[in-house]
């Protein structure tokens, strides 16, 4: 028994899901490139599942590419950006708090000449459109921003960053990372303005191993990798048609659910807050977080790797950031320009639907627990 408080690091798959993933592996594995009715059954599913995942996008399905996870689309979509603009200028434009996905994309293309400007965010995680208004130039080909940041549950300017780069007339195109939004916050790629537009599986309930790059119509993206064909000649490979089908069941049901988790993880984010502030009122909570999943705070004075670590021998899984730090300093809450105590005890606590007061209790009477041993452990 354990209290899974870390759905921003990834989610349990669903039964849908996975039960999809076991029909499309022991009964419908064709191949969809073969022509005999196995093989164009499978094509055809891969077909319907492609609708039902661009059904959660709000776009069209010939718009839509799988991808092995969110860190292939925010590669690809960043270098394949750039690249089409490749004549226009060498100036990029990014925030400080993307994920490592987009950030060392950014840092291997100023290695090879290009200049990157990152947005710095306000003490609440806020990115100010009129900042990047300024860092716009003629020369701008790309400005990547992520919807819902992972550590904070900010939202960003999206839409207001398309709009900053029509009125600016530069070349740039935009890229949104939307791991964190997808089926989370409410959003087309269409209303965000966006050209390119990531998603990842295992955020939603799919299993590992299974994203999506939204490309809109008319952006001639190089393909990715060359080969058979598949995916629109962008990314040739067999067909993933497991972890596809189940992503596509994870949209379905989370589509249809949507407005009742939205609420649900809204209510339980507030409830937190209160629980948790009540069983520490010294607990300070970080940022600006609008996003109904993801809750930052902060327990100051204690090293939040020790926290997490006294939180997991009970049973309570949260994290010290993204999963992807790897112990070492959030770079997010490290933009945010807290003073040092309250950065070294960050810690994000995120919810799914299924997520329950109980977690959250748990977590409560857990933090109490750290803030009382611990204290005694280091004094
Ligand atoms: N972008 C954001 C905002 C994320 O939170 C993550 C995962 O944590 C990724 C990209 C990478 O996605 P994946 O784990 O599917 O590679």
């Amino acid at each position: 028994m354990f209290h899974y408080l870390d759905n921003a690091a990834t989610t349990p798959v669903r039964p849908e899901a996975a039960q999809a993933a076991l029909e499309a592996m022991t009964r419908d594995w064709g191949n969809p490139s073969s022509r005999y009715a196995l093989g164009t059954r499978a094509a055809a599913q891969v077909k319907l599942w492609r609708s039902d995942v661009a059904a959660g996008l709000g776009c069209a399905p010939e718009e839509l590419v799988f991808t092995s996870c969110g860190t292939e689309g925010d590669n690809w979509a960043i270098r394949g950006a750039v690249e089409l603009n490749r004549r226009r200028g060498k100036h990029i434009v990014t925030t400080a708090i993307e994920h490592a996905a987009v950030l060392e994309t950014c840092k291997g293309l100023e290695r090879q000449g290009y200049e990157v400007t990152y947005l710095k965010p306000d003490r609440r995680g806020n990115i100010n459109p009129a900042d990047l208004e300024a860092a716009l130039r003629p020369d701008t080909v790309l400005v990547s921003m992520m919807l819902v940041n992972n550590e904070l549950g900010t939202v960003l300017p999206v839409a207001e960053a398309a709009r900053a780069i029509k009125k600016a007339g530069c070349p740039a195109l935009l890229h949104c990372d939307a791991v964190q939004g997808f089926l989370k916050v409410p959003f087309t790629p269409r209303e965000l303005g966006a050209d390119l537009v990531t998603v990842s599986g295992h955020k939603i309930h799919a299993p590992k191993g299974i994203g999506a790059l939204y490309i809109r119509r008319g952006v001639k993206l190089l393909p990715l990798i060359c080969g058979g064909g598949q995916e629109g000649g962008l990314r040739s490979g067999t067909e993933a048609t497991s972890q596809i089908a189940a992503f596509a069941a994870a949209v379905r049901a989370g589509r249809a659910s949507f407005e009742r988790d939205y609420k649900y993880m809204l209510d339980l984010k507030a409830y937190a807050v209160q629980a948790l502030t009540g069983a520490v009122p010294e607990l300070e909570l970080i940022g600006d977080g609008r996003a109904p999943h993801i809750l930052a705070v902060s327990l100051p004075g204690f090293k939040s790797e020790v926290v997490v670590r006294f939180l997991s021998d009970r049973g309570v899984y949260v994290s010290s950031g993204s999963a992807c730090h790897k112990g070492k300093p959030s770079h997010v809450y490290a933009a945010l320009g807290l003073p040092k105590k309250i950065l070294d005890g960050a810690l994000r606590v995120s919810f799914s639907y299924d997520t329950t007061r109980e977690d959250v209790d748990a977590l409560a009477q857990g933090l109490l627990a750290a803030r009382n041993e611990l204290f005694t452990a280091l004094s």
